[in-house]
Order: structure tokens, then C-alpha cells, then sequence
């Protein structure tokens, strides 16, 4: 049966990748942009659909799932992807906690944090609809409370953008639990450390390289796992 899948922000980056490869698979997959006209540039490239969605927007969310609904009716696969490790415009510098700026952290959190639940609770609808429903979250193994030391003094990375991130990667084990009574798989993945704009181009993987792991939690069969964390090696340590 053919699949609808939602990446957001997929008009570039590893969610652009994941939307890709998800088409390739023949998904019919639906590209979300905050920007249209990225967004279209993008899924014209891909041969893809494409929507507008803000996820910091609940009224956008909502107007993407009408869209979604308006277009097929339900929604097989949602890949949270979109996300930011500082402020648009603002440059990326390692940010220790006791002189974060708070506005900075809040943006974060607004973005890979309160913008899943926006989204995803704006696609859950049409999600029911689905005859295997799938929701992948893409977190990073920064999150990792066990890795975070390690890691995080080695990347130049926010205090805003880690926490966010382990608060994501435990949201996603909170909504596994409520839905795994509907048959609703939610699983959290790690791309890697991708070469993409999001660290200035720092990362040693691709993002196509970045994109597997997504991909292979969206196309995980109805009696997949669900609550797992794991990037392209297998389960990633909380
Ligand atoms: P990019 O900066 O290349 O892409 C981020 C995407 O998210 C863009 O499409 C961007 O849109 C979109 N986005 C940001 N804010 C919003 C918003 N409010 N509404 C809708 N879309 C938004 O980053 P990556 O591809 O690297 O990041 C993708 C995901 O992977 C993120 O969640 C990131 O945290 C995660 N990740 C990345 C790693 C890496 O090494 N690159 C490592 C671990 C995790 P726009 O073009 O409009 O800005």
C-alpha cells in the first residue's frame, strides 16, 4: 500500500535526504517547509508534494494536517526532523549554562521541544487513520545523558540545544507508552554528526548518510519496535 509521509523541515539539510530516500522507497511523501517557496524548489527536485509548516506555529501545524487530510485523507509515517541548534541569523558558539542567554535557550527548546508536540498532536488525527502508523523523532546521541559529557565538550554545542534534545528523546519514550495501545510505533533516531547547516558545515557524514537510520525507523513493519533510541550502529544509551 502506498505511504503518506510527512518529514518536517525537509527542504534541505538530512530531512531533505530522509525525504528523498523515503520517496525513492516510493513513499509519497509530503515535504513540510516554514518557507513555500523552499519548500516547493525542494519537493519540484524530489518529485515530491510539499506543504507549509511552521512547527514553532500551532495555526501552521493545524493547516498542514488540513492539508495533508484535504490531499489523502490520512497520514502513514510523520519524521519530526525539523530542528535548530541556535537562533536563525546568530552565530554558533559553544554556550556554557551559567551565561546562556535565556531567550536563546527558549528558541531552542521552542523549536526541537514544544514543536513536536505541536506537530505531532496536530497529525495524530490523521495518523489513527493509518493502517501502521509510524512517528520518528530525530534527536541526536548528544542527548545521551551517559555520552553527554564526552560529546558535548568536543562540539560547539548550546546549552540550550542538548537539553532540548534529551527532553525530545524523552518525550518520545512518554508518547510510545500513550500510544502503543493504538499501534502507534514512536521511536527517537541519531543521524550522526552531519555535515549540514545546522553545525556550520562541521559534521564528517553525509546527510544522506545521516538520513538512514530515519529512514529505517519509517519503514519499521506494524509489529516494530516502539520507545526505542538508535542511530545506523543499533540502540543509542539514554
Ligand atoms: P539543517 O539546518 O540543515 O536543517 C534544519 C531544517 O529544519 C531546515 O529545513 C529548517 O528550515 C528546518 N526548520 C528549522 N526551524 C523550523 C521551524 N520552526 N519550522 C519548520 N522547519 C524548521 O539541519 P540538519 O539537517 O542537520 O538537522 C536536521 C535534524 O537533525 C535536526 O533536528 C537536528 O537537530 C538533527 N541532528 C543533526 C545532526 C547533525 O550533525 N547535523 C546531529 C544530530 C541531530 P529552514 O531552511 O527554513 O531554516
Amino acid at each position: 500500500m502506498d505511504e503518506i509521509t510527512l518529514v518536517t523541515g525537509a527542504n534541505k539539510g538530512i530531512g531533505r535526504e530522509i525525504a528523498a530516500q523515503l520517496a525513492a522507497l516510493g513513499h509519497t511523501v509530503v515535504i513540510g517547509a516554514r518557507n513555500a517557496e523552499l519548500g516547493e524548489k525542494a519537493a519540484a527536485e524530489l518529485g515530491t508534494d510539499s506543504v507549509v509548516l511552521d512547527v514553532t506555529d500551532p495555526a501552521s501545524a493545524a493547516a498542514a494536517a488540513d492539508t495533508v487530510e484535504a490531499r489523502y485523507g490520512r497520514l502513514d509515517v510523520l519524521v519530526n526532523n525539523a530542528g535548530i541548534s541556535r537562533p536563525p541569523g546568530t552565530d554558533l558558539t559553544h554556550q556554557n549554562p551559567s551565561s546562556a542567554d535565556l531567550a536563546t535557550l527558549r528558541a531552542i527548546f521552542e523549536t526541537n521541544f514544544f514543536g513536536v508536540v505541536t506537530v505531532t498532536n496536530a497529525l495524530l488525527p490523521l495518523l489513527r487513520r493509518s493502517a501502521a502508523p509510524r512517528i520518528v523523532n530525530v534527536s541526536s546521541s548528544v542527548a545521551s545523558l551517559t555520552r553527554n559529557a564526552d560529546l558535548a565538550a568536543q562540539l560547539p554545542i548550546s546549552a540550550g540545544y542538548t537539553p532540548s534534545k534529551t527532553a525530545l528523546t524523552s518525550l518520545t519514550l512518554q508518547y510510545a507508552r500513550e500510544l502503543r495501545p493504538d499501534g502507534i510505533l514512536v521511536n527517537a533516531v541519531c543521524p550522526g554528526y552531519c555535515a549540514t547547516d545546522l553545525n556550520d558545515h562541521a559534521g564528517f557524514r553525509t546527510p544522506a548518510q545521516g538520513a538512514a537510520a530515519a529512514v529505517r525507523m519509517a519503514t519499521i513493519p506494524k509489529d516494530g519496535p516502539t520507545g526505542t533510541f538508535v542511530d545506523d550502529e543499533g540502540p543509542v544509551p539514554w
